[in-house]
């Protein structure tokens, strides 16, 4: 894959310093003659640190070529020898993800026959996109508990070249991508596969692995996992957050969600008796028989009371001016926008004999404007 660089990362993938040379400076970075940076692919991020003090932001695959992509390049020249050194915390967590990914898509496949169709690791979180639209919670539980047991027995984690022939021979859960020789990565009995990443030496490493949802994309079941360290705060978190919700709803565990249930219904039947008293006195606003009025409720109410042949115009004062509703013909809406909404930065609009909108001005000031315009609408026929 790559002639420049000797990748010291797959031969000593716990190094975390190296002198190197540089072979090349580019434009966003150098190249050297060996290296322990590992760059960004298989959903794995490009690694990150320092050369000769220099911020390294990522590491790249681009033209063939491992580019330490650098804060700056100014200090290097071609030949000159460099003290490299990784960022280890964040390398070592990606060893883990990638690591917990091979075993949560191996124990996918052998235990329920699911395939992986994509990944993707952060900082956080593994997502394992299967080729399934449905897989129950059931089997999800059973595949992490059966990594989990891996961890805990801190399986070995090796790696061996092969010819292309014997590695398509041992028929691996997902094709080969590389021609040529292939690196095989064995994670016990749990995955064989042939991969270019970087991986823990035993699984005891990761510590342990959670599943915490799924999602469906492009129709198929996309598994959200925690790894490490985030596992364990992301449990506490979602307990913290069930035992808050338990004591506003002065509920444990499961009764929290028949409590939540309830709480809902009863919010809905009040948001409708609420609806049906503020149409009553719409209604009731209506039958006195002003055309322009404040109103006291929302304006939404006058909606089932707007028909034919009925005009009226109300506002609803809210902070920083009021919200209109007018129930007329568009003969008479379209003066209303003609000589009113200019004066008053009213917007808004409608259809057929409803219109509504806001504007930026005070509730009296707009309906005395419009009693004028509805006094000489009646006055012109
Ligand atoms: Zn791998």
């Amino acid at each position: 894959m790559n002639q420049i660089t000797e990748q010291v990362y797959y031969i000593e993938p716990y190094a975390q310093t190296l002198n190197a040379h540089v072979v090349k400076v580019r434009e966003d970075g150098i190249v050297l003659d060996r290296t322990i940076f590992y760059p960004e692919g298989g959903g794995q991020e490009g690694d990150r640190g320092f050369i000769n003090g220099v911020r390294v932001l990522d590491t790249r695959l681009t033209d063939g070529q491992i580019v330490h992509i650098m804060e700056t390049t100014d200090p290097f020249r071609e030949g000159y020898e460099v003290e490299t050194v990784l960022d280890w915390p964040h390398r070592w967590h990606f060893m883990k993800a990638h690591t917990a990914q091979h075993m949560i898509s191996g124990t996918m496949y052998t235990k329920a026959g699911i395939n992986t169709v994509a990944v993707h690791m952060s900082d956080e979180i593994i997502t394992v996109e299967t080729d399934r639209g449905d897989i129950p919670l059931e089997t999800l539980y059973q595949i992490e508990s059966a990594v989990n047991e891996e961890i805990i027995n801190s399986r070995e984690v090796s790696s061996l070249e092969v010819s292309h022939s014997e590695a398509e021979s041992l028929g691996l859960r997902r094709s080969i991508k590389v021609s040529g020789d292939v690196r095989l990565v064995q994670i016990g009995n749990v995955d064989l596969i042939a991969c270019g990443g970087i991986h823990v030496r035993r699984t005891g490493e990761i510590g342990r692995i959670s599943y915490a949802g799924s999602e469906i994309v492009r129709s198929h079941v996309r598994t959200i996992w925690y790894y490490s360290s985030s596992a364990v705060s992301h449990q506490r978190e979602d307990r913290e957050v069930v035992n808050e919700a338990g004591v506003l709803l002065s509920s444990r565990g499961r009764n929290i969600i028949p409590a939540l249930e309830h709480l809902i219904q009863e919010n809905r039947n009040l948001k409708a008796e609420v609806r049906s008293r503020e149409e009553m006195i719409a209604s009731l606003v209506l039958a006195d028989g002003k055309k322009v009025f404040s109103s006291p409720v929302e304006l939404s109410a006058y909606h089932k009371l707007c028909s034919e042949g009925r005009v009226f115009f109300a506002v609803y004062e809210r902070e920083g001016g009021v919200n209109w509703l007018l129930c007329a013909s568009d003969g008479l809406f379209s003066r209303f926008r003609e000589k009113l909404f200019p004066l008053y930065a009213m917007k808004g609009g409608g259809k057929g004999i409803m219109y509504q909108g806001s504007a930026s001005c005070s509730a009296d000031e707009l309906l005395s404007a419009a009693q004028g315009i509805i006094m000489e609408s009646e006055r012109n026929g």
